[in-house]
């Protein structure tokens, strides 16, 4: 179970971090952080982002 971000594709547009339901998403100047204890791999973030930089699978 691994949720992954690709950091060189990552806008920093912020748009996943709205989304989560969970609040496991942050961001900061070193760029996206996924919270492990409280992201569920649900994969919203996954199918809003609009370049693809996200990554989870199950
Ligand atoms: S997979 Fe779901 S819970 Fe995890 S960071 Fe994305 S939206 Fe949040
Ligand atoms: S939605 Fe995609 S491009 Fe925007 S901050 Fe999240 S990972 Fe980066």
């Amino acid at each position: 179970m691994v949720w992954s971000i690709d950091k060189e594709k990552c806008l920093r547009c912020g748009a996943c971090v709205s989304v989560c339901p969970f609040i496991a998403l942050n961001m900061n100047e070193h760029g996206l952080k996924n919270d492990k204890e409280k992201c569920t791999l649900c994969g919203i973030c996954q199918r809003i982002c609009p370049v693809a930089a996200i990554k989870v699978e199950k």
